[in-house]
């Protein structure tokens, strides 16, 4: 008896987050530790960012997130559940445009409606509806060859919601756009992300742009050090659509500054 409820307690935690990483350790196989007790709690409709700066295990902790490699010690929690692998729960896109050149815009935000067996007319309503919801009602016939850098990531963000996860991860999404589209892209992607028409909870973005974390995120964790750990916590109240002239954005990104020092390597 005591053993099963010992298992109960390895996959739940009683939480009311929806994703949590809980004492986070991490190191790679040639021995570098990347985290030492790394803790993130989301709640739901949180827009979270991860920053730190470069090398410090951004895109490391959200392949963590995401199942996608196993924490030496700690465990991450989706809706209270242990994440021992990825799951189809949990999209994570990257910052390179990932359509299929041989599909139309809509056969590749069927795509994953497809793999999960749902009938032809159904996923194509579904797939109208997602790319209806990025801005691309009118374009769903054309190939990504035909589509600008924008649109195309907008066909891999409709693809990605199609799947209806709980969790969003997204690493640099905006890297790869020129500033105007990528611009376009980040005025709309909040609203598009947690619209109602959509069952996501969570979202977490890394990037290395300050002043487009303080734009889209409720709730901001700071990496730093060697190994790293959360130094900072940070929440975002101002009030959106945020404009980035105002004094009270440029106050938050000083407040972020303080934080990015250069890592500083932890000896015992
Ligand atoms: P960031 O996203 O913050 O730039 P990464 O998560 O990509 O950082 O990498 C964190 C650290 O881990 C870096 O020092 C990087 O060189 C190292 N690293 C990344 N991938 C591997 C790997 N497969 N094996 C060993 N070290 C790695």
């Amino acid at each position: 008896m005591s053993d099963l409820l010992d298992a109960g307690r390895e996959k739940h935690n009683n939480s009311n987050y929806i994703l949590e990483a809980s004492g986070i350790d991490f190191t790679y196989s040639n021995g570098y530790k990347v985290f030492e007790n790394v803790n993130i709690q989301l709640i739901e409709n949180t827009f979270a960012a991860i920053i730190g700066p470069s090398g410090i295990g951004k895109s490391t902790l959200l392949r963590i997130l995401g199942g996608f490699l196993k924490p030496d010690a700690g465990s991450v929690y989706l809706k209270g559940k242990k994440i021992q692998k990825p799951t189809s729960d949990i999209i994570l896109i990257h910052q390179s445009i990932v359509t299929f050149p041989w599909m139309t815009a809509i056969e590749n935000v069927m795509m994953p409606l497809k793999v999960k067996k749902v009938p032809n007319e159904i996923a194509e309503e579904k797939a109208m509806k997602y790319l209806e919801l990025v801005g691309l009602q009118g374009f769903e016939n054309l190939y990504p060859k035909e589509m600008s850098g924008g649109m195309r990531q907008r066909v891999a963000i409709a693809r990605a919601l199609a799947a209806e996860p709980t969790v969003f991860l997204m690493d640099e999404p905006f890297a790869h756009l020129d500033e105007l589209t990528a611009e376009g892209l980040r005025q709309d992607i909040y609203n598009i992300l947690f619209s109602p028409e959509t069952p996501l909870k969570v979202v977490v973005l890394v990037s290395h742009n300050l002043t487009e974390v303080v734009e889209l995120a409720d709730q901001i964790f700071v990496l730093n050090n060697i190994p790293a750990t959360v130094v900072a916590n940070v929440s975002v109240t101002i009030p959106r659509p945020r404009n980035p002239r105002t004094d009270e954005f440029n106050q938050m990104l000083d407040n972020l500054y303080i934080h990015l020092t250069p890592p500083r390597v932890k000896t015992r």
